[in-house]
């Protein structure tokens, strides 16, 4: 009977774990207490194909399903999450151009995202707006075949090294409802008027960056606003956030896997009172829990991003996905640092590393509060009595 959280799920799942196991795992802890961006492990992710994984074929990608992608992206997570992360707004953004972008913005971007020569960054959340995304406040104006930006951007992920940013802003500030006024621009970092103005320091998630962004009017062309057509955006950042929780619900899982994996070894190692402390009932239970709830999470994760496959939103079951799968991975790698004991509270093991890479995750993409008013809008629509 194959272990069902220990089993790779197919052949591209059991290639990038090998390669975590040889290339990320021996170099993660410097790279992690450095804080330093790795630049060698992102070479190695383009050798994967993994940039392009999600790239539909017809556009020179390799097309694989979510299913697919959600093991690829635990395997990642279970050695490092920040390489999830890395991967995760190239992919959002590869998915937005691929399904709402003109098709000279596919021909323009897609090789050039394939080839990871511009990685994706998704920039919507605002010092005023991060919850209510129809709060933004950074304003596109368009003069002359050209949208005028100004405004600023928070907690861009991949902020200082992308190479193409969704960028949410208002092309209608005073429309009402609010969202209607939302507009998508794919910005260049070159384009005059984008400035990082600094990276935001961050409890975990190490190596990538969370940057701040500054736009003075920065000069878009009219060609690059996603789709050719305003007021389209908040629907489009959405749909490219819930791709953006297929990622962050499997890598979730990975870091939950890599905090299991570790307590199951130590159990056996430490000793106390004449017996290895897997053999102490109060550890067998933490044990027991992790690994059930850890294979609920993988199970959900894997069936929301089959859902994802069938096409569509599938907002109500990846929103569920992300939610139990991060708040799982929140009391697993607790439960780690107990099973540790005073070990797990130093930088001696990657124990400490697992506890504060897992609570960002139920923040970011969405925080796990408004994934349940999400979920349950949905429920009372879909069970809405007569
Ligand atoms: C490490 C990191 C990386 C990030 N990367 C990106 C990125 O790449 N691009 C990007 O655009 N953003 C990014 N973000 C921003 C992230 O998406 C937001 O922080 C998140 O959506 C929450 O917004 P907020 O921080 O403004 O919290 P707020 O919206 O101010 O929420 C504060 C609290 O109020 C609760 N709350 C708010 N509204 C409701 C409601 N209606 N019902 C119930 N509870 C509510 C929230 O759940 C939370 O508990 C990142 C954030 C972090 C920390």
């Amino acid at each position: 009977m194959p272990d069902p959280i220990i089993e790779p799920q197919d052949a591209i799942s059991a290639e990038v774990r090998r390669w975590v196991d040889q290339e990320v795992i021996p170099v993660v802890e410097e790279l992690e207490h450095k804080n330093i961006f790795p630049e060698q492990l992102v070479e190695g992710m383009k050798q994967l194909g993994l940039f392009e994984l999600m790239i539909p074929q017809d556009q020179g990608g390799i097309g694989a399903s979510y299913v697919t992608y959600s093991g690829v992206v635990e395997e990642l997570a279970r050695g490092w999450m920040s390489l999830g992360g890395i991967l995760n707004t190239h992919v959002i953004v590869t998915h937005l151009v691929a399904e709402f972008g003109t098709d000279q913005q596919k021909n323009k971007y897609l090789p050039q995202m394939s080839n990871a020569s511009r990685r994706g960054a998704l920039t919507i959340t605002e010092p005023n707006a991060g919850s209510d995304v129809q709060a933004i406040e950074t304003v596109a104006s368009l003069e002359d075949k050209h949208y005028v930006v100004n405004g600023s951007k928070l907690f861009v992920s991949n902020g200082r090294r992308g190479g193409i940013f969704a960028m949410a802003v208002k092309t209608d500030p005073n429309t009402k409802p609010r969202y209607k006024g939302i507009s998508c621009l794919l910005v260049e970092p070159e384009f005059e008027g984008f400035n990082v103005t600094r990276d935001i320091e961050k409890l975990g998630y190490k190596g990538i960056e969370a940057a701040e962004l500054s736009i003075d009017n920065m000069r878009v062309p009219q060609e690059n606003l996603l789709g050719g057509e305003e007021g389209q955006g908040f629907f489009q950042v959405l749909s490219g956030v819930e791709v953006g929780r297929v990622n962050t619900a499997a890598r979730a899982v990975g870091v939950a896997r890599a905090a299991f994996e570790a307590s199951i070894k130590y159990a056996q190692q430490r000793k106390a009172f004449g017996k290895q402390i897997g053999d102490h009932q109060a550890i067998q239970l933490k044990l027991a829990d992790m690994y059930t709830n850890i294979t609920a999470a993988r199970l959900l994760a894997r069936w929301a991003a089959g859902i994802k496959d069938q096409g569509g939103r599938a907002d109500t079951e990846v929103g569920m996905a992300k939610l139990f799968a991060t708040e799982v991975a929140t009391e697993a790698t607790l439960e780690t640092m107990r099973i540790h004991g005073g070990i797990g509270y130093t930088k001696e093991l990657p124990v400490e590393r697992y506890f504060r890479d897992a609570p960002g995750m139920m923040i970011y993409e969405g925080t796990n509060e408004i994934q349940r008013t999400i979920i349950a809008k949905n429920l009372l629509q879909r069970y809405a009595l007569d």
